[in-house]
Protein backbone atom coordinates (compact mmCIF):
# COMPACT_ATOMS: atom_id res chain seq x y z
CA UNK A 1 0.00 0.00 0.00
CA UNK A 2 1.32 3.74 -1.03
CA UNK A 3 0.12 6.41 0.75
CA UNK A 4 -0.09 9.75 -1.38
CA UNK A 5 -0.28 13.02 -1.06
CA UNK A 6 -1.81 14.97 -3.62
CA UNK A 7 -0.70 18.45 -4.05
CA UNK A 8 -3.06 20.19 -6.42
CA UNK A 9 -6.05 17.75 -5.97
CA UNK A 10 -8.86 19.77 -6.97
CA UNK A 11 -7.56 20.11 -10.02
CA UNK A 12 -8.04 18.26 -13.70
CA UNK A 13 -4.93 16.02 -12.82
CA UNK A 14 -6.11 16.07 -9.05
CA UNK A 15 -8.87 14.46 -9.26
CA UNK A 16 -8.50 11.65 -11.88
CA UNK A 17 -5.80 11.15 -9.61
CA UNK A 18 -8.68 10.45 -7.10
CA UNK A 19 -10.03 8.00 -9.83
CA UNK A 20 -7.47 6.22 -10.03
CA UNK A 21 -7.30 5.69 -6.22
CA UNK A 22 -10.39 4.64 -6.45
CA UNK A 23 -9.96 1.71 -8.87
CA UNK A 24 -6.71 0.52 -6.92
CA UNK A 25 -7.89 0.16 -3.19
CA UNK A 26 -5.04 -2.49 -2.64
CA UNK A 27 -2.79 -0.57 -3.64
CA UNK A 28 -3.22 3.28 -3.32
CA UNK A 29 -4.80 5.43 -0.36
CA UNK A 30 -4.71 9.12 0.45
CA UNK A 31 -2.94 10.75 3.44
CA UNK A 32 -2.85 14.74 2.24
CA UNK A 33 -4.34 16.51 -0.04
CA UNK A 34 -4.00 20.46 -1.26
CA UNK A 35 -5.64 23.56 -2.96
CA UNK A 36 -5.35 26.57 -3.49
CA UNK A 37 -8.67 28.41 -3.13
CA UNK A 38 -11.59 25.85 -3.91
CA UNK A 39 -12.04 24.39 -0.11
CA UNK A 40 -15.57 23.23 -1.07
CA UNK A 41 -14.37 20.76 -3.74
CA UNK A 42 -11.46 19.67 -1.15
CA UNK A 43 -13.32 19.21 1.81
CA UNK A 44 -16.08 16.97 -0.26
CA UNK A 45 -12.94 15.03 -1.34
CA UNK A 46 -11.70 14.79 2.46
CA UNK A 47 -15.15 13.49 2.77
CA UNK A 48 -14.44 10.86 0.78
CA UNK A 49 -10.96 9.89 1.19
CA UNK A 50 -10.49 10.55 4.65
CA UNK A 51 -7.35 12.01 4.63
CA UNK A 52 -5.25 12.95 8.07
CA UNK A 53 -4.59 16.19 6.40
CA UNK A 54 -5.68 19.04 3.61
CA UNK A 55 -4.04 21.70 3.02
CA UNK A 56 -5.18 25.28 1.32
CA UNK A 57 -2.71 27.25 0.54
CA UNK A 58 -4.53 30.88 -0.22
CA UNK A 59 -4.22 31.99 3.43
CA UNK A 60 -6.54 34.86 3.11
CA UNK A 61 -9.80 32.35 2.79
CA UNK A 62 -9.53 31.79 6.72
CA UNK A 63 -12.13 33.98 7.40
CA UNK A 64 -14.42 32.20 4.79
CA UNK A 65 -13.55 28.64 5.23
CA UNK A 66 -16.13 26.38 7.18
CA UNK A 67 -14.15 23.75 9.13
CA UNK A 68 -17.12 22.03 9.90
CA UNK A 69 -17.47 20.51 6.71
CA UNK A 70 -14.21 18.82 6.95
CA UNK A 71 -14.35 15.20 8.43
CA UNK A 72 -13.26 15.15 12.39
CA UNK A 73 -9.68 12.39 11.64
CA UNK A 74 -8.85 15.37 9.05
CA UNK A 75 -6.61 18.32 9.80
CA UNK A 76 -6.60 21.68 8.24
CA UNK A 77 -3.35 22.82 7.08
CA UNK A 78 -2.74 26.53 5.52
CA UNK A 79 -0.20 27.73 3.38
CA UNK A 80 3.36 26.76 2.54
CA UNK A 81 3.91 25.34 5.80
CA UNK A 82 0.95 23.05 5.28
CA UNK A 83 2.40 21.65 2.40
CA UNK A 84 6.02 21.03 3.61
CA UNK A 85 4.06 19.21 6.64
CA UNK A 86 2.07 16.69 4.29
CA UNK A 87 5.18 15.99 1.75
CA UNK A 88 7.91 15.41 4.84
CA UNK A 89 5.39 13.45 7.04
CA UNK A 90 6.51 9.93 7.78
CA UNK A 91 3.53 8.29 6.34
CA UNK A 92 3.58 10.02 3.23
CA UNK A 93 5.52 7.63 0.58
CA UNK A 94 4.61 9.64 -2.81
CA UNK A 95 3.62 12.80 -3.96
CA UNK A 96 1.75 13.89 -6.53
CA UNK A 97 3.07 16.84 -7.90
CA UNK A 98 -0.12 18.44 -9.65
CA UNK A 99 -0.47 21.94 -8.76
CA UNK A 100 -0.35 24.04 -11.89
CA UNK A 101 2.89 26.71 -12.47
CA UNK A 102 6.10 27.78 -10.31
CA UNK A 103 4.16 27.66 -7.63
CA UNK A 104 4.88 23.73 -7.89
CA UNK A 105 8.45 24.11 -7.76
CA UNK A 106 8.77 24.15 -3.41
CA UNK A 107 6.32 21.06 -2.79
CA UNK A 108 8.66 19.09 -5.21
CA UNK A 109 12.32 19.98 -3.71
CA UNK A 110 10.77 19.28 -0.01
CA UNK A 111 9.28 15.94 -0.84
CA UNK A 112 12.42 14.60 -2.79
CA UNK A 113 14.72 16.31 -0.12
CA UNK A 114 12.49 14.34 2.71
CA UNK A 115 13.91 11.18 -0.01
CA UNK A 116 9.98 10.77 -0.90
CA UNK A 117 9.06 9.36 -4.25
CA UNK A 118 7.34 11.93 -6.38
CA UNK A 119 4.53 11.77 -9.22
CA UNK A 120 5.14 14.55 -11.08
CA UNK A 121 2.67 16.62 -13.23
CA UNK A 122 3.71 19.95 -12.57
CA UNK A 123 6.57 20.36 -15.96
CA UNK A 124 7.36 23.59 -14.18
CA UNK A 125 9.02 22.15 -11.67
CA UNK A 126 11.33 20.88 -14.24
CA UNK A 127 11.36 23.80 -16.56
CA UNK A 128 12.12 26.24 -13.50
CA UNK A 129 14.29 23.93 -11.26
CA UNK A 130 15.49 21.11 -13.45
CA UNK A 131 19.12 21.06 -12.84
CA UNK A 132 18.27 21.10 -8.66
CA UNK A 133 15.44 18.95 -8.99
CA UNK A 134 17.19 16.20 -10.54
CA UNK A 135 20.11 16.28 -8.62
CA UNK A 136 18.18 15.93 -5.79
CA UNK A 137 16.32 12.70 -6.74
CA UNK A 138 19.62 11.20 -7.98
CA UNK A 139 21.29 12.11 -4.93
CA UNK A 140 18.47 10.86 -2.26
CA UNK A 141 17.54 7.69 -4.31
CA UNK A 142 14.00 9.08 -5.00
CA UNK A 143 12.26 8.20 -7.91
CA UNK A 144 10.86 10.82 -9.75
CA UNK A 145 8.37 9.34 -12.44
CA UNK A 146 6.15 11.70 -15.41
CA UNK A 147 2.60 12.01 -15.52
CA UNK A 148 2.87 13.95 -18.30
CA UNK A 149 1.43 11.86 -21.15
CA UNK A 150 4.09 12.26 -23.32
CA UNK A 151 7.13 11.84 -21.09
CA UNK A 152 5.48 8.78 -19.36
CA UNK A 153 5.15 7.28 -22.84
CA UNK A 154 8.71 7.80 -23.56
CA UNK A 155 9.25 6.33 -20.18
CA UNK A 156 7.26 2.86 -21.00
CA UNK A 157 8.67 3.02 -24.89
CA UNK A 158 12.24 3.18 -23.32
CA UNK A 159 11.78 0.05 -21.66
CA UNK A 160 14.47 -0.18 -19.22
CA UNK A 161 17.02 0.25 -22.50
CA UNK A 162 20.66 1.97 -21.50
CA UNK A 163 20.96 5.71 -22.45
CA UNK A 164 23.58 4.62 -25.34
CA UNK A 165 20.87 2.70 -27.36
CA UNK A 166 18.71 6.22 -27.58
CA UNK A 167 19.33 7.80 -31.12
CA UNK A 168 16.25 10.51 -30.14
CA UNK A 169 13.20 10.89 -28.66
CA UNK A 170 9.67 12.11 -30.49
CA UNK A 171 7.40 13.64 -28.78
CA UNK A 172 3.95 14.21 -30.23
CA UNK A 173 1.64 16.98 -30.36
CA UNK A 174 -1.93 17.89 -31.19
CA UNK A 175 -1.55 20.94 -32.89
CA UNK A 176 -4.27 21.89 -30.86
CA UNK A 177 -7.12 24.36 -31.62
CA UNK A 178 -5.64 26.73 -34.46
CA UNK A 179 -3.43 24.03 -36.35
CA UNK A 180 -5.82 24.61 -39.67
CA UNK A 181 -6.60 28.68 -38.47
CA UNK A 182 -5.72 31.28 -41.32
CA UNK A 183 -2.40 32.85 -40.07
CA UNK A 184 -3.79 36.25 -40.52
CA UNK A 185 -6.79 35.81 -37.91
CA UNK A 186 -4.20 34.80 -35.35
CA UNK A 187 -4.46 38.30 -33.61
CA UNK A 188 -8.57 37.79 -33.69
CA UNK A 189 -8.10 34.65 -31.94
CA UNK A 190 -10.82 34.58 -28.50
CA UNK A 191 -10.27 33.19 -25.38
CA UNK A 192 -12.86 30.84 -25.93
CA UNK A 193 -11.72 29.99 -29.15
CA UNK A 194 -8.38 29.04 -27.11
CA UNK A 195 -9.76 27.36 -24.62
CA UNK A 196 -11.14 24.75 -26.93
CA UNK A 197 -8.97 21.66 -27.25
CA UNK A 198 -9.56 19.42 -29.79
CA UNK A 199 -8.44 16.24 -27.66
CA UNK A 200 -7.87 16.87 -24.24
CA UNK A 201 -10.33 17.91 -21.44
CA UNK A 202 -7.35 19.87 -19.18
CA UNK A 203 -6.66 23.43 -16.61
CA UNK A 204 -7.12 26.41 -18.09
CA UNK A 205 -3.31 27.36 -18.18
CA UNK A 206 -2.48 24.40 -19.94
CA UNK A 207 -4.98 24.80 -22.60
CA UNK A 208 -3.50 27.64 -23.40
CA UNK A 209 -0.55 26.70 -23.43
CA UNK A 210 -1.33 23.66 -25.67
CA UNK A 211 -3.09 26.35 -28.08
CA UNK A 212 0.01 28.35 -28.49
CA UNK A 213 2.50 24.93 -28.57
CA UNK A 214 4.01 26.78 -25.55
CA UNK A 215 3.06 23.76 -23.86
CA UNK A 216 5.26 21.13 -26.12
CA UNK A 217 8.38 23.85 -25.28
CA UNK A 218 7.60 23.11 -21.59
CA UNK A 219 7.85 19.15 -22.48
CA UNK A 220 10.81 19.78 -24.38
CA UNK A 221 12.82 21.19 -21.39
CA UNK A 222 11.01 18.59 -19.28
CA UNK A 223 12.07 15.86 -21.18
CA UNK A 224 15.92 17.31 -21.36
CA UNK A 225 15.65 16.89 -17.68
CA UNK A 226 13.98 13.88 -17.22
CA UNK A 227 16.00 11.42 -19.80
CA UNK A 228 19.28 13.58 -19.77
CA UNK A 229 19.27 13.88 -23.71
CA UNK A 230 20.64 16.83 -25.73
CA UNK A 231 18.03 19.42 -28.12
CA UNK A 232 19.55 17.64 -31.29
CA UNK A 233 18.47 13.92 -29.71
CA UNK A 234 14.54 15.96 -28.94
CA UNK A 235 12.08 15.85 -32.09
CA UNK A 236 8.30 16.86 -31.77
CA UNK A 237 5.85 15.98 -34.62
CA UNK A 238 2.07 17.11 -35.33
CA UNK A 239 -0.13 14.18 -34.35
CA UNK A 240 -4.06 15.32 -34.54
CA UNK A 241 -5.53 12.31 -32.97
CA UNK A 242 -3.81 12.36 -30.07
CA UNK A 243 -3.00 8.55 -29.74
CA UNK A 244 0.54 8.35 -29.92
CA UNK A 245 1.49 9.87 -26.68
CA UNK A 246 5.11 9.93 -27.44
CA UNK A 247 7.85 7.71 -29.53
CA UNK A 248 11.71 6.29 -28.59
CA UNK A 249 13.89 5.92 -31.72
CA UNK A 250 17.13 3.34 -30.86
CA UNK A 251 20.22 3.49 -32.77
CA UNK A 252 19.52 1.18 -34.67
CA UNK A 253 17.06 2.55 -36.58
CA UNK A 254 13.88 0.51 -34.36
CA UNK A 255 10.63 3.08 -33.31
CA UNK A 256 8.96 2.15 -30.23
CA UNK A 257 5.91 4.02 -29.61
CA UNK A 258 3.41 3.84 -26.92
CA UNK A 259 -0.49 4.46 -27.78
CA UNK A 260 -3.80 4.94 -25.62
CA UNK A 261 -6.80 7.04 -25.93
CA UNK A 262 -6.27 10.74 -24.74
CA UNK A 263 -6.65 9.48 -21.22
CA UNK A 264 -4.45 10.86 -18.15
CA UNK A 265 -5.99 8.18 -15.75
CA UNK A 266 -3.90 5.63 -17.73
CA UNK A 267 -0.64 7.46 -17.32
CA UNK A 268 -1.42 9.14 -13.55
CA UNK A 269 -1.71 4.94 -12.79
CA UNK A 270 1.70 4.16 -14.47
CA UNK A 271 3.54 6.80 -12.53
CA UNK A 272 1.71 5.14 -9.41
CA UNK A 273 2.54 1.37 -10.11
CA UNK A 274 5.43 1.55 -11.74
CA UNK A 275 6.92 -0.90 -13.04
CA UNK A 276 3.73 -2.94 -12.25
CA UNK A 277 0.77 -2.71 -14.70
CA UNK A 278 -2.81 -3.34 -13.02
CA UNK A 279 -6.28 -3.20 -14.86
CA UNK A 280 -7.66 0.18 -14.33
CA UNK A 281 -10.07 2.73 -15.35
CA UNK A 282 -8.73 4.56 -18.27
CA UNK A 283 -10.30 4.19 -21.67
CA UNK A 284 -9.03 1.85 -24.14
CA UNK A 285 -7.82 2.03 -27.82
CA UNK A 286 -9.92 1.11 -30.41
CA UNK A 287 -7.44 1.38 -34.15
CA UNK A 288 -10.23 0.05 -36.07
CA UNK A 289 -12.70 2.78 -35.71
CA UNK A 290 -9.98 5.27 -35.29
CA UNK A 291 -9.22 4.67 -38.78
CA UNK A 292 -5.75 6.37 -39.38
CA UNK A 293 -3.54 7.90 -37.89
CA UNK A 294 -1.73 11.50 -38.94
CA UNK A 295 1.63 13.15 -39.16
CA UNK A 296 2.79 16.81 -39.63
CA UNK A 297 6.04 18.61 -39.25
CA UNK A 298 5.11 21.44 -37.19
CA UNK A 299 5.33 24.86 -38.68
CA UNK A 300 7.20 28.00 -36.70
CA UNK A 301 5.59 30.45 -38.09
CA UNK A 302 2.05 29.25 -36.47
CA UNK A 303 3.86 27.58 -33.40
CA UNK A 304 7.01 30.15 -32.70
CA UNK A 305 6.91 29.20 -29.25
CA UNK A 306 8.43 25.81 -29.97
CA UNK A 307 11.79 27.34 -31.12
CA UNK A 308 11.83 28.68 -27.41
CA UNK A 309 12.54 25.44 -25.59
CA UNK A 310 15.01 24.62 -27.70
CA UNK A 311 17.24 27.96 -26.81
CA UNK A 312 16.34 26.81 -23.00
CA UNK A 313 17.77 23.28 -23.30
CA UNK A 314 20.89 24.91 -25.17
CA UNK A 315 21.03 27.34 -22.70
CA UNK A 316 19.87 25.96 -19.50
CA UNK A 317 20.74 27.82 -16.26
CA UNK A 318 18.23 30.08 -15.49
CA UNK A 319 16.54 30.22 -19.18
CA UNK A 320 13.88 27.94 -18.01
CA UNK A 321 12.65 30.06 -14.93
CA UNK A 322 12.55 33.15 -16.88
CA UNK A 323 10.70 31.83 -20.24
CA UNK A 324 7.85 30.10 -17.33
CA UNK A 325 7.83 33.27 -15.41
CA UNK A 326 6.88 35.08 -18.90
CA UNK A 327 4.45 32.78 -19.77
CA UNK A 328 2.47 32.67 -16.50
CA UNK A 329 1.58 36.02 -16.74
CA UNK A 330 1.13 36.01 -20.10
CA UNK A 331 -1.29 33.63 -20.00
CA UNK A 332 -2.81 34.89 -16.91
CA UNK A 333 -3.17 38.44 -18.75
CA UNK A 334 -4.93 36.75 -22.16
CA UNK A 335 -7.34 35.14 -20.03
CA UNK A 336 -8.30 38.63 -18.65
CA UNK A 337 -8.21 40.16 -22.48
CA UNK A 338 -5.29 42.44 -21.83
CA UNK A 339 -3.00 40.84 -24.17
CA UNK A 340 -3.64 39.21 -27.88
CA UNK A 341 -3.45 36.03 -28.58
CA UNK A 342 0.15 36.42 -30.23
CA UNK A 343 1.82 38.64 -27.89
CA UNK A 344 2.03 35.84 -25.11
CA UNK A 345 4.84 34.43 -27.47
CA UNK A 346 6.34 37.85 -28.32
CA UNK A 347 6.21 38.44 -24.97
CA UNK A 348 7.86 35.26 -23.70
CA UNK A 349 10.73 35.73 -26.40
CA UNK A 350 11.07 39.42 -25.12
CA UNK A 351 11.64 38.31 -21.52
CA UNK A 352 13.98 35.24 -22.37
CA UNK A 353 16.41 37.11 -24.73
CA UNK A 354 16.70 40.18 -21.63
CA UNK A 355 16.69 38.57 -18.51
CA UNK A 356 19.99 38.14 -16.11
CA UNK A 357 21.48 34.83 -17.30
CA UNK A 358 23.14 32.99 -15.36
CA UNK A 359 25.00 29.38 -16.38
CA UNK A 360 24.42 27.70 -13.35
CA UNK A 361 22.36 29.26 -10.47
CA UNK A 362 20.99 28.35 -7.13
CA UNK A 363 17.55 27.68 -5.87
CA UNK A 364 17.55 31.59 -4.99
CA UNK A 365 18.50 32.72 -8.05
CA UNK A 366 16.11 30.83 -9.85
CA UNK A 367 13.45 32.41 -7.49
CA UNK A 368 14.54 35.73 -7.94
CA UNK A 369 14.80 35.35 -11.85
CA UNK A 370 11.03 34.22 -11.86
CA UNK A 371 10.12 37.41 -9.58
CA UNK A 372 12.22 39.36 -12.18
CA UNK A 373 10.62 37.73 -15.09
CA UNK A 374 6.68 38.04 -13.79
CA UNK A 375 7.56 42.18 -12.85
CA UNK A 376 9.35 42.67 -16.44
CA UNK A 377 5.91 40.85 -18.04
CA UNK A 378 3.56 42.99 -16.01
CA UNK A 379 4.85 45.95 -17.27
CA UNK A 380 5.13 44.55 -20.70
CA UNK A 381 1.72 43.56 -20.99
CA UNK A 382 0.77 47.07 -19.83
CA UNK A 383 2.40 48.81 -22.43
CA UNK A 384 0.59 46.61 -24.89
CA UNK A 385 -3.01 46.98 -23.64
CA UNK A 386 -2.27 50.33 -23.38
CA UNK A 387 -1.94 50.35 -27.36
CA UNK A 388 -5.30 48.16 -27.65
P1 LIG B 1 -5.83 22.73 -12.88
O1 LIG B 1 -5.89 24.19 -13.12
O2 LIG B 1 -6.99 21.89 -13.29
O3 LIG B 1 -5.57 22.46 -11.32
C1 LIG B 1 -4.53 23.09 -10.65
C2 LIG B 1 -4.47 22.67 -9.20
O4 LIG B 1 -3.45 23.45 -8.54
C3 LIG B 1 -5.76 22.95 -8.41
O5 LIG B 1 -5.89 22.01 -7.37
C4 LIG B 1 -5.52 24.34 -7.84
O6 LIG B 1 -6.29 24.62 -6.69
C5 LIG B 1 -4.05 24.27 -7.51
N1 LIG B 1 -3.40 25.59 -7.58
C6 LIG B 1 -3.64 26.59 -8.47
N2 LIG B 1 -2.85 27.65 -8.22
C7 LIG B 1 -2.11 27.32 -7.13
C8 LIG B 1 -1.14 28.02 -6.35
N3 LIG B 1 -0.75 29.28 -6.65
N4 LIG B 1 -0.59 27.39 -5.29
C9 LIG B 1 -0.98 26.13 -4.97
N5 LIG B 1 -1.90 25.42 -5.65
C10 LIG B 1 -2.45 26.01 -6.72
O7 LIG B 1 -4.50 22.21 -13.57
P2 LIG B 1 -4.19 20.79 -14.23
O8 LIG B 1 -4.62 19.70 -13.32
O9 LIG B 1 -4.65 20.80 -15.63
O10 LIG B 1 -2.60 20.84 -14.29
C11 LIG B 1 -1.79 20.63 -13.15
C12 LIG B 1 -0.36 20.41 -13.59
O11 LIG B 1 -0.31 19.23 -14.36
C13 LIG B 1 0.18 21.53 -14.50
O12 LIG B 1 1.53 21.71 -14.24
C14 LIG B 1 -0.01 20.96 -15.91
O13 LIG B 1 0.93 21.48 -16.81
C15 LIG B 1 0.24 19.49 -15.66
N6 LIG B 1 -0.40 18.60 -16.61
C16 LIG B 1 -1.75 18.58 -16.76
C17 LIG B 1 -2.35 17.74 -17.68
C18 LIG B 1 -3.84 17.65 -17.80
O14 LIG B 1 -4.35 16.80 -18.56
N7 LIG B 1 -4.61 18.45 -17.10
C19 LIG B 1 -1.54 16.88 -18.56
C20 LIG B 1 -0.13 16.95 -18.30
C21 LIG B 1 0.42 17.78 -17.37
P3 LIG B 1 -7.70 25.41 -6.84
O15 LIG B 1 -8.67 24.41 -7.43
O16 LIG B 1 -8.05 25.78 -5.45
O17 LIG B 1 -7.45 26.58 -7.73
MG1 LIG C 1 1.68 16.48 -22.12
Amino acid sequence: MKNLVILGATGSIGTQTLEVVDALPDRLSVVGLSAHRSWQTLFEEARTHNPAWVTLTDGSLKEVVDGEALPDDSELLWGESGIHRMVTAEETDVVVAAMVGAAGLRGTIWALEAGKSVALANKESLVVGGPIVTELAERNGCSLLPIDSEHSAILQSMAGSPHREIERIILTASGGPFRTTPLESFEDITVEQALRHPTWQMGTKITIDSATMMNKTLEVIEAHWLFDLPAEKIDVVIHPQSMIHSMVEFVDGSVIAQLSPPDMRLPIQYALTYPDRLPGPARKLDLASLGRLDFEEPDLERYPALRLGFDVVKRRGTSGAALNAANEVAVARFLEGQIRFPDIVRLCEDILESHPFDSAPTLDVLLSVDQWARKEAEAWTRSVSSRF
